[in-house]
């Protein structure tokens, strides 16, 4: 099987420890972006990948004792480093600059690799000579700015040089013993993969040592930006991503060395897209799906923060659970603001409503507090449309409780001296009028309301509401404003469950009796709600709307009431 080879991991060998990088700035700019007004790339940025520690304007000493001082703080950092010239074009200078740069750089701190970023029609004789003695010195790297091989793309782009004088720029360097690096961007505007795979067979036919790769991010204030607002990028997501990033390095020779494979920017400065992984997750989850024969790498398992599994739904373009932990996110945004425990401890019989059963881990922790409690005695309904989750769930590599999965699968129920369990496939829209009321609590835990509105909408909320005991609550991850607004309508009192993976809290509708522990709507979220049409909610009168028609339905009320006066958003005074 082919494997893949990080950089990173060469230089740990190599070296005995991790090599940190301190990203420099030359303060040469870029050619491409200040002579005759061309402008530069379109996905460049204002600060052409300055590494966040650095300010313009500081020396090279300035910025190798701040790039020391962070990765000593950040990582425990140990010498040698890396010398890192990142940002814009380093070798945009006459060679005697360039010289006392390097020289200067160098006896600043223990560093035994310079890697020098740098744009392919941007290397004169002269600095290839220079770049020659330096690679004497130390070990040299040269990230050459390929992007993509494809001219048409290249001009959409405005790279200002074409694929020739990349690959003319790479044989120079390697006949002077220079390694050099490509680096790609995938999902650029216009290319599909039959483009990218045209540019990794280049890659692969001439003289690389490694690449870099990572996919377009859009970010603020770029041309680019102006091309994503018109529709003419769509920036790929995490799984695109990585079936097109093993579709690359599928065609390209084992022995070059991965620099890099994904790029994270500011959550500032980037528009889209916005990633659910982190960079870690994605990492372990692109190896995963390189490893794997599956054709589709989408129902790999993904390990979220607190260690627990989750999975992405294609459909829906989500995953199941929060990435910052799925199990903690039941027991923070469900278990705990029910005051379950409570409840069990303090009652017979317990009933919960599981509307979205999804991988069962909302159920699954309840049947394990129950069981943990041995007090009351619970009994869950659950809710599913879909049949595959069964299956799914028995996929992951651990579940909070496995055998109460499998006995859901063998027989749609779960009993033990603590619980019943049953679950009921179908649109729960469907199935919940038929059930007898008298639930205690209820779960709503569908997909985000913007992809499963018909989870969301008031009439669907008021079907919950019937079917609680006059003490009841209905718990939900989710406090988007149209979902307070129907709380609201249908006079719940609403509190807050901490934020948990998302800035937003969570809610806990409740009929009577609100938890103490728990925080009140704020006056601001309240007047949002039913002041402007931030609040109105989805609705679904007769349940039965397609997602498109709720979305409409709720698209033309917001317009009318927009007609009559009612404000996009409520301000005070
Ligand atoms: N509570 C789950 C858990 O603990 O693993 C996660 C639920 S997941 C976010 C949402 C689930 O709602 C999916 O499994 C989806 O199939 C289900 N769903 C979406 N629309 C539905 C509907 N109309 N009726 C029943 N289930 C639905």
């Amino acid at each position: 099987m082919r494997e893949l080879h990080f950089f990173a991991d060469d230089l740990t060998k190599r070296y005995g420890h991790a090599l940190y990088r301190i990203g420099l700035d030359s303060g040469f700019s870029c050619p491409h972006r200040s002579s005759d007004g061309r402008g530069g790339c379109v996905f460049c940025s204002i600060d052409g990948s300055r590494s966040a520690h650095l300010q313009p304007g500081m020396s090279i000493e300035e910025q190798v004792a701040a790039g020391l001082h962070y990765v000593t703080h950040r990582y425990h950092a140990e010498p040698p480093y890396i010398a890192y010239f990142q940002a814009f074009t380093v070798t945009n200078a006459p060679v005697e600059a360039l010289r006392e740069l390097f020289d200067r750089t160098m006896s600043l701190a223990d560093f035994k690799v310079m890697i020098l970023a740098t744009r392919p029609d941007c290397l004169p004789e002269d600095v290839v000579d220079l770049l020659a003695e330096w690679n004497q010195k130390t070990e040299l790297w040269v990230e050459l700015g390929v992007q993509s091989a494809n001219d048409v793309t290249l001009k959409k782009i405005n790279r200002g040089h074409d694929a020739a004088c990349a690959a003319d720029a790479v044989k120079r360097l390697a006949a002077r013993g220079i390694r050099t690096a490509a680096h790609l961007i995938l999902g650029l505007p216009g290319e599909t993969m039959e483009d990218e795979a045209r540019t990794a067979d280049w890659v692969a036919a001439l003289p690389f040592s490694a690449v870099k790769v990572h996919n377009l991010l859009v970010l603020k204030n770029t041309k680019l930006a102006d091309m994503y607002h018109a529709g003419e990028v769509i920036p790929l997501n995490e799984y695109e991503y990585a079936a097109r990033l093993k579709a690359l390095l599928t065609r390209l020779p084992e022995h070059l060395l991965l620099m890099r494979l994904s790029a994270e920017a500011q959550p500032r400065e980037i528009i889209a897209p916005k990633w659910w992984m982190k960079k870690g997750q994605f990492l372990e989850f692109f190896r995963q799906s390189f490893d794997s024969d599956a054709p589709d790498s989408r129902f790999l398992p993904i390990r979220t923060e607190d260690g627990s599994y989750t999975l992405y739904h294609p459909a829906y373009r989500q995953h199941f659970h929060s990435l910052a932990g799925a199990l903690e996110e039941s027991t923070r945004k469900y278990l705990v603001p029910a005051e379950l425990e409570r409840l069990l401890r303090t009652r017979e019989t317990v009933r919960l409503l599981d509307v979205g059963f999804g991988l069962g881990f909302n159920a699954a922790s309840a049947v394990r507090l129950a069981e943990s409690c041995r007090a009351g005695k619970l009994e869950i309904t659950s809710l599913e449309f879909d049949p595959e989750v069964l299956p799914a769930a028995q996929m992951l590599p651990e579940h909070p409780m496995p055998s109460f999965i499998r006995a859901l699968q063998e027989r749609g129920e779960y009993e033990s001296e603590f619980c019943h369990a049953r679950i009921l496939f179908g649109d729960a829209r469907k199935t919940l009028p038929g059930l007898a009321a008298g639930f205690n609590r209820a779960f709503l835990d569908g997909f985000s309301p913007d992809a499963n509105p018909e989870l969301w909408t008031i009439d669907f909320i008021r079907t919950i509401k019937e079917k609680l005991t006059s003490d009841g609550m209905i718990l939900a991850y989710s406090s988007a404003y149209p979902v307070i607004g129907a709380f609201l309508e249908l006079g719940f009192d609403l509190r807050l469950s901490e934020p948990f993976g998302r800035k937003r809290h969570g809610l806990a509708a409740c009929l009577a009796d609100p938890p103490g522990t728990l925080e009140l709507l704020s006056e601001k979220d309240r007047n949002i709600a039913t002041l402007s049409t931030a609040g109105i909610p989805w609705r679904d009168p007769a349940l039965d709307r397609t997602r498109d028609a709720i979305r409409q339905a709720k698209t033309e009320e917001t317009h009318q009431r927009r007609a009559e006066g009612m404000p996009k958003w409520y301000k005070p005074g």
